[in-house]
């Protein structure tokens, strides 16, 4: 893990309990903009999934007083933890993260604007209690829908219906982690693997038993469409799993069957990145002023030093051309 010779600001115990959330009247949801916070500060950490967002977000955490809001749609919900990639609690060196694995999946969909609503509120509270504000994740929906002055929730811009505004509700800083497509690539296929090894599959399975211990479809909606769930669902319906299967233990046959799935989820999970490559173009061209940090070199690193105890190589080049900029950016940006 990279570190800059600089030590921990602060140290915090775990955030409170998020208020509950409850979940808007049916309709359409039509949030009133709020008033303008033009002078309130809001780091904002982009990239397509598996970039590095969330070590970026804690190294920088570490840097700033801050706090970390989650903006991922499927990590807002508890559960499947390992099959949407939420950073582990014991990762999260005691910074203060918000509205992950905050909502109950049961109660309907978490839409972007309930996202603008409740992370509006928790940015002002971060900022009240003097800490920066990081927002992080790869849902871009979301971030526009907490950020754009004028949001409407009927029109969606990012997919080219309509315009990009550009008018903020903070005075945000962006930083966009990005690097070459094909290291990206082959970096989530491994990624895949290594969420089936620490997991991934025992996680599914339990998802799909019922508190009676029957097998049944999910019905939790707000998780339904995480990637893992419809591949593993089509799989499920052919070769219902016992609750006790593991992974490691499957036999040959069962095996077979399901590696269908685990092909299926490394294809989404590459087509993910490349829509979320574009919505952030999307908002480039919109006005948006991102500063691209490259951490393709990185990636190849850690990468090539998977098992050759070579891991610092990786950590050095990480310092020098992600987090290092990264926190001069950042350092300008609250001096400005
Ligand atoms: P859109 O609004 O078009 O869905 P978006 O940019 O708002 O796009 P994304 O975060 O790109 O949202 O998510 C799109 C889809 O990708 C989700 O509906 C889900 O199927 C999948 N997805 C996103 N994040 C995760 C995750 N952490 N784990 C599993 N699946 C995810």
């Amino acid at each position: 893990k990279p570190k800059l010779n600089v030590p921990l600001l602060l140290i915090r115990p775990s955030p409170p309990a998020l208020r509950r959330w409850v979940p808007m009247a049916t309709g359409p949801s039509l949030i009133p903009n709020r008033p303008c916070h033009h002078g309130d500060k809001v780091v904002v950490i982009m990239g397509a999934t598996g970039s590095g967002k969330s070590q970026l977000s804690i190294d920088l955490a570490t840097l700033f007083p801050s706090e970390i809001i989650n903006s991922d749609k499927m990590q807002v919900y508890s559960g499947l933890d390992i099959t949407t990639n939420k950073i582990p609690p014991e990762d999260r060196l005691g910074i203060p993260h918000h509205l992950i694995g905050s909502i109950g999946p049961e109660a309907g969909e978490f839409t972007p604007s309930d996202f603008r609503a409740l992370g509006q509120s928790v940015i002002e509270d971060i900022i009240s209690r003097g800490n920066l504000p990081f927002v992080v994740g790869g849902s871009n929906s979301f971030i526009y829908a907490l950020l754009a002055e004028r949001f409407n929730p009927g029109s969606d811009v990012l997919s080219g219906s309509g315009k990009v505004s550009h008018e903020l509700v903070f005075d945000c800083c962006f930083l966009w982690v990005d690097l070459s497509f094909p290291v990206l690539d082959e970096y989530l296929r491994k990624r895949v693997d290594d969420m089936f090894n620490s997991g991934m599959f025992e996680e599914l399975v339990q998802y799909y038993y019922d508190d009676t211990n029957r097998f049944q479809r999910g019905n939790r909606t707000g998780l339904q469409k995480a990637i893992g769930v419809p591949e593993f669902e089509r799989c499920f319906r052919r070769y219902a799993p016992r609750k006790s299967d593991t992974w490691a233990g499957l036999d040959p046959v069962r095996r077979a069957a399901y590696q269908e799935a685990v092909r299926e989820i490394k294809e989404n999970t590459c087509q993910l990145a490349k829509r979320q490559i574009g919505k952030i173009m999307r908002l480039r061209d919109g006005g948006w002023d991102l500063r691209r940090l490259n951490a393709t070199e990185a990636f190849r690193a850690a990468m090539a030093a998977e098992g050759s105890g070579k891991g610092h190589r990786w950590a050095d080049i990480w310092e020098a051309q992600v987090l290092g900029p990264s926190a001069k950016i950042v350092k300008r940006f609250l001096e400005e």
